[in-house]
């Protein structure tokens, strides 16, 4: 056979669905619904074709600096990757030996058990393990994890624990200063400009973390992981918090109202800190499959996981208010009424 054992084994990854038409209301992948910063736009418009000719900086300084600097850190302590995705595919590579685990909550992001197949190792949802991936908030479910918690578990962990928050800035807290501290030798915390920054399609994230985990990521990566237009784009991203935090504030005060209104027809919804809630249809609207394939043929998409811990909800993406009025008109036609 031409193909490695592990990879004719795998189960591949399925990322939600990209429609191709406009038209449809998209609530399935935590996209931001809202247009990344006009900065963004501005480095666009004016970027220098002359800077595709080269390679960009391997290592993405000024980006890093920023970014150190928004942490109140130093540059030898952050990485930034093509997508957190790719430092979560370094991470399984630099921090598991062979024959070594990696771990995570479960329900969580459903990729962390595909890059460990791919790495060759075994994936547990236990503690017990060589890298331990604490989504936090956590994904489907939108909950967080305190973080005494995460800090517990870290100092008598033996192995890296990464602890992945693509979703943190729409939280309460998060466990940036347990990256930072002078005496954390492993805690890794990961961040992405996908949910919050608007910017999904640039494929930007990165971490933070103790300068020998942070070394042996930019000894493992590709040269150049992370292109010159997406160098730029971000920087620009991460001077502009402003618009980045007035974009959050909405999306959280849609969530509230939009939990609320969920509530109101009888569902159950998860405490969400994210940017999407994970919620149970009462039996008199249907299952979760059933409501999803509903949604669906009214071109209105969430996310549906089945099985065992996560097929009685649904994952939805809070998108704007009038995106939710859409979805909350659609369920009311199909018969669950305010109570
Ligand atoms: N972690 C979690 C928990 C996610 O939900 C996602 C987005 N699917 C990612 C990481 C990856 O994000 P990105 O690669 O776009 O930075």
């Amino acid at each position: 056979m031409r193909i490695a054992q592990n990879i004719r084994r795998l189960d591949a990854y399925v990322p939600g669905e990209q429609p191709r038409s406009a038209r449809v209301v998209k609530l399935n992948t935590n996209e931001n619904a809202y247009p990344p910063s006009p900065a963004c736009a501005a480095v666009l418009k004016d970027f220098d074709l002359d800077r595709l000719r080269r390679y960009p900086d391997p290592n993405g300084m000024h980006l890093r600096q920023a970014i150190a600097r928004l942490n109140r850190t130093t540059p030898d302590k952050v990485f930034i990757g093509n997508g957190s995705d790719e430092i979560l595919s370094l991470a399984a590579r630099c921090f598991v030996d062979d024959g070594g685990t990696i771990g995570s909550l479960d329900p969580s992001y459903s990729l962390y058990k595909t890059l460990a197949a791919i790495r060759g190792v075994a994936w547990k949802p236990s503690k017990n393990v060589s890298l331990f991936l604490w989504t936090n908030p956590n994904a489907p479910t939108g909950t967080l994890a305190p973080r005494d918690a995460i800090a517990a578990f870290a100092r008598t962990f033996k192995g890296v624990v990464l602890v992945d928050e693509a979703y943190a800035d729409f939280a309460r807290a998060n466990c940036m200063e347990l990256a930072t501290a002078a005496d954390n030798e492993n805690v890794i915390v990961m961040r992405t400009f996908s949910k919050s920054y608007s910017l999904a399609g640039l494929r930007v994230g990165y971490c933070v973390g103790p300068v020998e985990l942070i070394d042996a990521l930019y000894k493992a990566k590709d040269s150049y992981n992370v292109d010159a237009i997406a160098q730029a784009v971000a920087l620009a991203a991460v001077r502009d918090q402003k618009w980045m935090k007035a974009n959050v504030r909405r999306i959280v005060r849609t969530r509230t109202a939009f939990t609320r209104a969920l509530e109101t027809r009888g569902w159950d919804v998860l405490p969400s800190e994210s940017n999407f809630v994970f919620a149970q249809p009462p039996a008199a609207c249907g299952t979760a499959q059933e409501v999803f394939d509903y949604l669906r043929g009214r071109k209105i998409f969430v996310r549906y996981f089945p099985g065992p811990l996560t097929g009685a909800r649904l994952r939805i993406t809070i998108g704007t208010d009038e995106q939710m009025r859409v979805l909350l008109a659609a369920l009311d036609a199909k018969g669950t009424r305010r109570r």
